[in-house]
């Protein structure tokens, strides 16, 4: 990962040395926890500090922050996203998105997208796939405060569930519940979904499961599905299989900048080449 960070960050700093302008990348960025006092604990944490600073660089530096939908509204009518497009997800649905992440969006009026496993919210135990290091997630209360507040409440599945293992009717049950469940609580339609868990592009199981997710995900209404592919977004991109930038707790301003200057997408062969060849993943 330093080295990642490292080269991130030299790439983004050659490009302002010579004055190239950061290219016009939309770029999706995924959040998990953002925790307050001390470093985080997991790698994909962010200390309240550092989504504070990075929430007044976005603002600061000109970009077009929208939700999820918006964007790939976007992408679906082949339409060039605005430059500088960002959107800012949170996945799972924890506690302390509401309580560190959204007064951050409210002060700096920033929309966002809030992928929820349904089946957990209002659960008094952490979520549990994280082997008792999860965070707790919200209750419906506080995620109606979120969607009143304008930001996008989108679905995670209903079990967080490894979903290339499931059967057709399987995953349709997962993606139907999840949406049902959401808009039963807010009395509002669900557009988005984000697939739990990273399962690369390129896996010789990923077209079987690309159709069977497109059955799914047309059959319940969903109008597009963000993964933890990395990369940006273009507007020939498949709004099935929107790829996104991961922000955790490596990330100080000048790495946030170079993965907002489309200086870390390098590294998307790396995890592609990892998850193809070198990560196992669990028998279907
Ligand atoms: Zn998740």
């Amino acid at each position: 990962m330093t080295a990642e960070k490292e080269i991130s960050v030299l790439l983004s700093e050659a490009r302002n040395l010579i004055n190239i302008p950061p290219a016009p990348v939309a770029t999706m960025l995924v959040y998990h926890r953002i925790e307050d006092g001390g470093a985080p604990s997991l790698p994909d944490s962010v200390a309240l500090t550092e989504f504070q600073e990075q929430m007044r660089h976005i603002t600061e530096e000109g970009y077009s922050p929208m939700t999820v939908r918006e964007l790939a509204a976007l992408v679906e009518a082949g339409e060039e996203p605005p430059e500088k497009s960002i959107v800012v997800t949170f996945d799972d649905g924890y506690l302390d998105t509401y309580t560190h992440a959204f007064p951050e969006l409210d002060f700096f009026r920033m929309p966002a997208t809030v992928f929820l496993a349904a089946g957990h919210i209002g659960a008094s135990t952490p979520f549990p796939w994280l082997g008792g290091n999860g965070g707790k997630p919200m209750d419906w209360q506080q995620v109606s405060k979120l969607h009143r507040a304008g930001i996008e409440i989108a679905s995670h599945t209903y079990s967080h569930p490894f979903t290339p293992n499931l059967t057709k009717n399987e995953l349709c049950l997962e993606l139907e519940r999840s949406k049902g469940k959401i808009e039963d609580k807010l009395g509002a339609q669900v557009h988005s979904l984000a697939l739990p868990y990273s399962f690369p592009l390129r896996h010789p199981r990923w077209p079987s499961f690309r159709a069977r997710l497109r059955e799914a995900l047309n059959s319940n209404g969903y109008v597009c599905c963000c993964t933890m592919q990395r990369g940006h977004i273009s507007p020939k991109d498949d709004v099935f299989a929107l790829r996104r930038i991961p922000v955790g707790r490596d990330d100080d301003l000048r790495l946030f900048r170079a993965k907002l200057e489309g200086c870390f997408a390098w590294t998307a062969p790396l995890q592609a080449f990892y998850q193809r060849f070198l990560k196992s993943y669990p028998a279907p």
